[in-house]
C-alpha cells in the first residue's frame, strides 16, 4: 500500500497506528539526501546517505522509485520492499511521483490519498509541528496544490479530519475490505 498526500496532513501518525495495529505489517524506509531533522535515526526514518551515493544506487537498478523533490532525492530500496513483502503487507510512504511509479512497477498496489479537511488546516499542522521554516512550510503548501492535482490518479482519497476515523478508513483499504 502506497501512502501520500501533501506534507503536514498526518501520514505518518496514521502510519504509526496502524503499525502499532498490525505487527506483520511493515514501514518501507526510504533513502534520502536531506539531513535528518532533530530526533531522526538512520535506518528508522531513512537511510541518510550522500547524492553520490544515491546515484550508485540508481546506476544499479536499486530502486523501486525515486524522485527529486525539495531539493533533496528520496527512494524505495527495492530489496528492502521485496524481503518485507515476503513477511506481510507493507506500506510506502511516498509522494506522487514515485506512488506513479511504483503503481507501473507493481499493479497489485494500493495507491491511497490522505487529504487534509482544508488548506488552513494544513498549514496550522505544519505550523504545529514546528520541525520547518516558514520558508519551508511556504514550499510544501506551494507542493499542496500539485499532490492533490493527482488524487484522481489514486485508488482512494481519505481526508484526515478525525485521526481515529482516518486510520479506520486506510486499515478498511489495507485489509481490502472494500
Ligand atoms: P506528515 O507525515 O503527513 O507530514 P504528520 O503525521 O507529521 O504529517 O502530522 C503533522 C502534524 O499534524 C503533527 O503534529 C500531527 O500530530 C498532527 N495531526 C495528524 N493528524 C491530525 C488530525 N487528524 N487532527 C489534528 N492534528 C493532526
Ligand atoms: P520529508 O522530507 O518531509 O520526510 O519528506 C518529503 C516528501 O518525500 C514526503 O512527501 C514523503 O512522502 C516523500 N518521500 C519520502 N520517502 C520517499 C521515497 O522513497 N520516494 C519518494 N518518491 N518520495 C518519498
Amino acid at each position: 500500500m502506497v501512502i501520500s498526500g501533501p506534507s503536514g496532513v498526518g501520514k505518518g501518525t496514521i502510519v504509526d497506528e496502524l503499525l502499532l495495529r498490525f505487527p506483520t505489517t511493515s514501514l518501507s524506509v526510504s533513502c534520502t539526501t536531506r539531513a535528518p531533522r532533530d530526533g531522526e535515526k538512520d535506518g528508522v526514518n531513512y537511510f541518510f546517505i550522500t547524492k553520490h551515493e544515491f546515484k550508485e544506487i540508481i546506476e544499479k537498478g536499486g530502486f523501486l522509485e525515486y524522485s527529486e523533490h525539495f531539493d533533496n532525492f528520496y527512494g524505495t530500496p527495492r530489496k528492502f520492499v521485496e524481503e518485507k513483502l515476503e513477511e506481510g503487507d507493507v506500506i510506502l510512504e511516498i509522494e506522487v511521483d514515485g506512488a506513479l511509479q511504483v503503481k507501473n512497477a507493481m499493479p497489485e498496489a494500493l495507491l491511497v490519498m490522505i487529504e487534509p479537511p482544508s488548506r488552513e488546516e494544513l498549514y496550522r499542522r505544519l505550523k504545529a509541528r514546528g520541525t520547518e521554516s516558514e520558508e519551508k512550510i511556504a514550499r510544501r503548501m506551494e507542493r499542496y496544490d500539485y499532490e492533490i492535482s493527482k488524487s484522481y490518479l489514486y485508488d482512494f482519497e481519505v481526508i484526515n479530519d478525525d485521526l481515529e476515523t482516518a486510520v479506520d478508513e486506510v486499515e478498511a483499504i489495507l485489509k481490502r475490505r472494500f
